[in-house]
């Protein structure tokens, strides 16, 4: 085995997503005690100039996988290359985004490969040459540490933990073509369908602002979006307003919707059920909304404001108008 760690980087519109950067730093670090280097991998078609970025954020190595085949993710195809690679290679930690690829992704490469997997993990540590994993469980009440038997490590990364590493011109990465062919697919991509209008993607942006049943009715939305584009945040949802059909499911946050950690969570009119709380509670910052001061999303909030949120949200967005304005 060696001691290097193989991040499996994730592209979206030709470019990768941030989460590839933030697993690249993270696994940068435990390769250097370790006393290898950090290797990233990318599949795709016409995707070469993928590895750039991803050689300026610290991978000293990037594999490069082109295939009409691989043009479109499918679980099957991008399991039969890397399953490949990672034998190949043989590193010591396998790092996948806790994203909805890599959610998909992961667990079929973990079984193909005969090894373990800890999901959505939010700390790596060495001790004793052994690597020890933290990962939320119980809807995030509780931090386990786990210790995987199976080399290599396999982990998938949630999203806005580690911070990526900035970019260095200077940092180049030899860049290896890969044996690429995804196989007899089983499944094939026959059309991917976009939601019209671009949408800042929830699991990665920065400040999220989310509203619950609180708002009384679908369109005062309007509200929660007027002060998401203020702020440049993406919008979320409670389940409450998910099951009562005023958003799709894209939006929602929680145990059975999206896992988001941004900088600042917004909560305007929820109550902080404990699945929600799943989906937000390792925010850096968490403001709540509510006019009810028992709610418990008080009690995971940095700064709460018990006011009706009919009056405090727009009044929010009007300063922060201003302060956009000043600056
Ligand atoms: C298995 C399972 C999985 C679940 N998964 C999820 C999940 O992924 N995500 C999720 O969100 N939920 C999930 N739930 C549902 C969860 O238990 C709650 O029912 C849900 O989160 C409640 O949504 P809410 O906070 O919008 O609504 P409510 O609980 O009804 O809260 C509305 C809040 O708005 C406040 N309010 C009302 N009017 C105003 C006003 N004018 N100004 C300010 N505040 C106001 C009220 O005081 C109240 O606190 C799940 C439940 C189960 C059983």
């Amino acid at each position: 085995m060696s001691n290097d760690v193989l991040v499996i980087a994730e592209i979206r519109d030709g470019t990768p997503k941030k989460i590839s950067f933030e697993m690249i730093g993270e696994g940068k670090g435990i390769a250097e005690q370790l006393g290898g280097a950090v290797a990233a991998v990318v599949l795709g078609q016409g995707i070469a100039h993928a590895a750039q970025p991803l050689a300026q954020h610290g991978a000293d190595t990037v594999y490069l996988a082109e295939d009409p085949g691989l043009a479109d993710y499918t679980a099957e195809g991008y399991t039969n290359v890397l399953a490949n690679l990672v034998t190949e290679t043989d590193p010591a930690l396998v790092l996948i985004g806790a994203t909805i690829q890599g959610k998909d992704l992961a667990p079929r490469l973990a079984a193909r490969l005969g090894v373990g997997l800890a999901s959505d993990c939010t700390g790596f540590e060495l001790r004793d040459g052994e690597l020890l994993i933290t990962r939320p469980i119980y809807a995030g009440k509780a931090i386990a540490t786990v210790k995987e038997s199976t080399r290599p490590y396999m982990a998938t990364v949630r999203p806005n933990i580690f911070a990526p590493p900035e970019a260095d011109i200077s940092h180049v990465a030899s860049v290896e073509k890969i044996p690429a062919d995804p196989g007899d697919l089983r499944a094939k991509v026959i059309d991917l369908i976009r939601q019209a209008g671009e949408r800042i993607e929830l699991t990665e942006a920065d400040i999220v602002v989310s509203g619950g049943r609180g708002l009384k009715d679908p369109k005062n939305f309007a509200l929660i979006e007027e002060l998401a584009r203020v702020l440049g945040a993406a919008v979320g949802a409670s389940r409450a307003t998910v099951d009562a059909g005023w958003k799709d499911h894209s939006y929602q946050v929680g145990q059975t919707g999206k896992v988001v950690t941004p900088t600042l969570y917004i909560a305007c009119g929820i109550s902080g059920a404990i699945q929600h709380l799943a989906g937000m509670k390792t925010s850096k910052y968490i403001i709540a909304i509510n006019k009810d001061p028992d709610a418990p999303i008080f009690k995971v909030a940095d700064y709460g404001i018990v006011a009706d949120l009919f009056k405090a949200v727009p009044v929010l967005t009007e300063e922060f108008k201003k302060m956009k304005a000043e600056a």
